[in-house]
């Protein structure tokens, strides 16, 4: 008797991931979070990818950042949407992610660490 209309449709999803240093997020595995494509725009792209200390470019059709990396002022106010009962809102055209479960300047600290001792 139960029907479950997911069924029906059938689509190809392609997994959207978070990269973000130590995120794991992906679109199938976590609720609650929108996943954010880099800006097409190539400053803005690249301050993205130094904020992740990323040297490549992403591949732009699964790789994206997650929610969790970016603070409220980075999220336009008046545009709001849902995505799967998610509410959610816009990035501001200057957002840079910011929020990293995983601290870079201590991966820093320690490479310059290694170099300075004598
Ligand atoms: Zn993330």
């Amino acid at each position: 008797m139960e029907q479950d209309t997911q069924k029906n449709t059938k689509q190809e999803r392609t997994a959207l991931v978070c990269v973000a240093p130590g995120c794991t997020n992906t679109n199938i595995n976590t609720i609650n979070v929108a996943f954010h494509s880099f800006p097409a725009e190539q400053s803005s792209m690249q301050r993205w990818l130094t904020a992740l200390a990323r040297a490549e470019p992403p591949d732009v059709s699964r790789e994206t950042v997650c929610s969790k990396h970016f603070v409220r002022e980075d999220f336009l106010d008046d545009q709001c949407f849902i995505i799967r009962n998610f509410k959610t809102r816009t990035l501001k055209p200057d957002a840079v992610p910011s929020i990293f479960t995983i601290t870079l300047f201590k991966l820093f600290e320690l490479k310059s660490d290694h170099t300075d001792k004598k």
